[in-house]
């Protein structure tokens, strides 16, 4: 009989130091001992990849983007080889691939190259031999140049997940299980809500949109990846052995018709271009430099013109606010508007689920939430899956717990508490 192939990827928390990667090493060797095949992903050490980008903005304020991804892909190199040595010290074969020799080849985009293809002669041939083979996540080798101009390219943060789901798709695995430092897919992240309920099972549309609104738990790439393969991913706790979420196609999705989520993002930052004059053309004039800068635009409005001008206020990713505000300075010279102001202390906060477009009254209850809570909006935004509003970064907290109390998402233990205290104290 054909053994199950079994893909892991074990994330940064995973194998933060040596007593973790020697716990990670048990863990792959009971699998390894019940007769899969293994190929495993990992991403870099802890912070090893903050640490790294530190280091190169500590010599330049704008490195070079190859050299940056030469330096990043340094960190899954060190957790990939300790991974398999641990292995080795528990007399399970293993080796260690880079990503160009596990044969991921992706664009050229360096910091946010998308996987083009994968090419898993090495690992099939490695997994003949009798190895566990562990993939350095997050990197791959650019292709399109051709051999001799190929280089090494990175998945943008949090990438490791698409690697792993990028070659479970490839290999046909027979699991997908992303190891991380909670136990599942929670209804908010848990760090912040701590009545977040865990799912058992998340749809691939929830999953996406939620990812994309700021669930750093996934990399949306690595979703999308899962989606179109039909690759179902199962997220769950590395330190504990405890039932994870799927994520998968759900047939309930269009009955469960209500809210399933909430996701928040912190990395982001308002841009307002004050008095810009109210004509045709202008909205071009400020938005094409910005995608020439590949500086992605999120939450637009513009006010009603008055007097001829009129504010345009939008999102950037608060990391790129820098270099959007250096690109905006002509525009504004060239359009005679007064100024432009940004903010960088905001944040967004979205509710997701599948049924809300075809369920009217949630965007009502959100903003009335909100302001129950105290919550200014300032800007809004939606689709057929989510509604997100911007607020203060320091009203978040307040923002998530109210409306996970709204939307009735708590787990049913932390309601009934907060019932019996209710009556405890009426
Ligand atoms: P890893 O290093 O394993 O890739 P990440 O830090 O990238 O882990 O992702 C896991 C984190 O995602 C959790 O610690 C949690 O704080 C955060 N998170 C945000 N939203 C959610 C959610 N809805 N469910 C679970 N975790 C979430
Ligand atoms: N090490 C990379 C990061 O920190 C990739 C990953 O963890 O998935 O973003
Ligand atoms: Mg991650």
């Amino acid at each position: 009989m054909e053994r199950p192939l079994v893909v892991q990827k074990f994330g940064g928390s995973s194998v933060a130091n040596a007593d973790r990667i020697r716990r990670v090493a048990r863990r792959i060797a009971r699998e390894r001992a019940a007769g899969s095949d293994l190929v495993v992903v990992v991403s870099a050490m802890g912070d090893t990849t903050d640490e790294l980008l530190s280091l190169a903005h500590g010599i330049t304020d704008e490195p070079d983007a190859r050299e940056l991804d030469m330096l990043l892909a340094t960190g899954e190199h060190q957790s990939a080889t300790l991974v398999s040595m641990a292995l080795h010290a528990l007399h399970v074969d293993a080796i260690s691939l880079t990503g160009p020799q596990a044969g991921i080849t992706t664009d050229g985009r360096f910091g946010r190259a998308r996987i083009a293809n994968v090419e898993p002669r090495r690992i099939r041939a490695e997994l003949e031999r009798g190895n566990v083979v562990i993939v350095a996540g997050f990197q791959g080798q650019s292709a399109s140049a051709g051999a001799e101009l190929s280089e090494i390219t990175t998945l943008g943060r949090g990438g490791s997940d698409t690697t792993a789901v990028a070659l479970a798709a490839a290999l046909k695995a027979d699991r997908c299980q992303v190891f991380t430092d909670v136990k599942g897919i929670y209804t908010a992240d848990p760090r912040l809500v701590p009545t977040a309920r865990q799912l058992p099972v998340i749809g691939y549309e929830e999953m996406l949109e939620l990812a994309h609104q700021g669930a750093q738990v996934m990399q949306v790439r690595a979703v999308e990846l899962g989606w179109v393969n039909d690759v179902v991913i199962e997220v769950l706790s590395s330190f504990e052995d405890a039932p994870g979420t799927l994520i998968r196609e759900d047939p309930l999705v269009e009955q469960r018709n209500k809210v399933r989520g909430l996701a928040h993002d912190r990395n982001v930052a308002k841009v307002t271009l004050v008095a810009v004059p109210d004509r045709p053309g202008v909205a071009r004039t400020v938005f094409d430099p910005l995608a020439e800068a590949g500086i992605n635009v999120d939450m637009i409005v513009q006010n009603v013109g008055h007097g001829g001008t009129t504010d345009m206020s939008f999102t950037v990713p608060r990391a790129e606010l820098g270099r959007a505000k250096k690109v905006l300075d002509p525009v504004v010279r060239e359009l005679g508007a007064r100024e432009v102001t940004t903010d960088a202390s905001v944040a967004k906060v979205s509710i997701v689920g599948a049924g809300l477009h075809n369920a009217p009254g949630y965007a009502a209850r959100m903003f009335g939430t909100l302001a129950d809570a105290g919550v200014n909006i300032e800007m809004i935004s939606t689709s057929e899956v989510r509604i997100t509003c911007m607020i203060a970064e320091d009203e978040l907290a307040t923002a998530l717990a109210a409306l996970h109390g709204a939307f009735e998402l708590a787990r049913p233990d932390a309601v009934d508490a907060a019932a019996a205290g209710g009556l405890a104290a009426g």
